[in-house]
């Protein structure tokens, strides 16, 4: 296997996470959010796995989705961000990809083009979130609009986007809901509002179209949430190995700055793994990390290819030895809270220079199919 980490890929555990997502809204139809390399996860292979399983992907913006369709994948596409430009639409009509549209400028835009094949779009209406979407003043004048419009295929749908629903005591989430809903049933459009937080927390919400993404990789989209209790599988293990063990006195310091100092006589391991391949900076001292399957802390300084750990549990850990940095065994979201930040980052920040591999994972084990 080398010394080189690996993120190892479950797409079993993706197949049961888009499985959970059919069983907690089951009269839905299911907007598999693929945005940012399927969330750190590789596009074109969870697209080849949730292509047939789900019933339309969703990715942030044009680019992202060309690669899908240069890539051979066929079902709807939808561009969270819509289309910016001419150009963009143009992009759109040649690769069939169904936009989002925001903002008035985009709604003119489509009034002014010009194509035998109009595109599919879907109308976002800003309910409390207050990034992307037209305020629910406008967005029904917007909507007839855009069913008058030649370049529109059809009517388009209507979506949303929880600000909140990350916190499932958070009463903003229904206040949003109601506001939307009033609009969906005034103008009987298709609509999607639901995201892994409110799939899970709020099934009301979820509409004739759900959207989730962080759920389908098999991690809890809840603040202090934890993706064993939600009933969903990691797919992501990110594996390296220990490449020393070095025996230091009280008092030595170890790695850049000094800032840790060795409180005794003690072994320290060093596992490849660093900031270079994704693995958090800030993760301070205690973040834990899985040693042949037992949890030792991370002491020192995280480095660009190396973390430092207290090896003072473990005497016999030698060279070689398996180390998992989050996934199976571990929760990413453990790892995300430790370094003050949410599991999306983490995930998202897997660098190119890891090797991707795709492997069943079971109980901390890799076994080939
Ligand atoms: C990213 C995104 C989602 C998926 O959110 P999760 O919290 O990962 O489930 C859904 N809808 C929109 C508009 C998004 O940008």
């Amino acid at each position: 296997m080398g010394s080189a980490p690996r993120a190892v890929i479950d797409l079993a555990a993706l197949r049961h996470n888009l499985g959970q997502v059919r069983a907690a809204a089951p009269n839905s139809r299911i907007l598999a959010v693929v945005k940012a390399n399927a969330y750190g996860h590789g596009l074109l292979r969870i697209a080849n796995t949730l292509e047939r399983a789900a019933d339309a992907l969703a990715v942030a913006r044009v680019g992202e989705g060309i690669a899908l369709r240069q890539a051979g994948i066929s079902c709807s596409i939808v561009v969270l961000e819509g289309g910016a430009d001419q150009q963009e639409l143009n992009l759109a009509v040649t690769h069939r990809l169904e936009l989002v549209v925001h903002n008035l400028e985009q709604v003119k835009q489509l009034q002014r083009y010009k194509t035998h094949t109009p595109l599919a779009c879907w109308l976002k209406v800003d309910t409390g979130m207050h990034r992307l979407g037209l305020p629910v003043a406008s967005a029904s004048a917007a909507y007839q609009a855009l069913s008058a419009c030649c370049a529109v295929a059809g009517k388009p749908r209507l979506i949303t986007h929880f600000a909140n629903a990350d916190d499932p005591a958070d009463p903003a989430t229904l206040t949003q809901w109601k506001l939307f809903q009033s609009m969906t049933s005034l103008l009987g459009a298709e609509a999607s509002a639901a995201n892994s937080g409110a799939i899970l927390g709020w099934p009301e919400t979820c509409a004739d179209w759900v959207r989730p993404g962080i759920m389908l990789y098999g991690v809890s989209p809840f603040l202090n949430g934890r993706a064993e209790t939600d009933g969903l599988s990691p797919v992501m293990s990110l594996q390296s190995q220990l490449i020393a063990v070095n025996h230091y006195k009280k008092g030595d310091a170890i790695g850049y700055g000094g800032s840790w100092i060795c409180p005794q006589d003690m072994a320290v391991g060093v596992v490849s793994i660093g900031y270079g391949d994704g693995y958090p900076r800030h993760a301070p001292p205690g973040t834990p990390v899985l040693l042949n399957g037992q949890r030792v802390s991370l002491v020192g300084r995280v480095s660009m290819d190396m973390i430092t750990l207290d090896l003072r549990g473990c005497p016999e850990a030698r060279v070689g030895d398996p180390a998992i940095l989050w996934g199976v065994g571990l929760p990413v979201e453990e790892i995300a809270r430790a370094a003050s930040t949410i599991p999306y980052q983490l995930l998202c920040g897997v660098t190119a220079r890891v090797d991707f591999v795709e492997e069943q994972v079971s109980d901390g084990q890799a076994e080939s199919r």
